[in-house]
């Protein structure tokens, strides 16, 4: 059985990479007897699903880069 730490490491790679079949079985599992890690995936998933909504959002309608990128005359 890994450690939340660990589980939470697992979940956060789950958002760049698939995980494989024994990863996504020790986290469900984990997931079934932790609260805790069950409320850090929930949060996880929203931040994903926020990122990806405000990324297509900004793809779509091609949004020209701001002028000042922090240099002031
Ligand atoms: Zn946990």
């Amino acid at each position: 059985m890994l450690s939340c730490r660990e589980e939470t490491e697992l979940m956060s790679q789950a958002l760049d990479r698939p995980l494989s079949f024994g990863e996504r079985f020790q986290l469900g599992l984990h997931l079934m007897i932790c609260k805790g890690c069950r409320a850090t995936e929930k949060h996880l998933l929203f931040l994903q699903a926020a990122t990806r909504a405000w990324r297509e959002n900004h793809d779509s309608k091609h949004v020209p880069p701001q002028p000042n990128q922090g240099e002031t005359p």
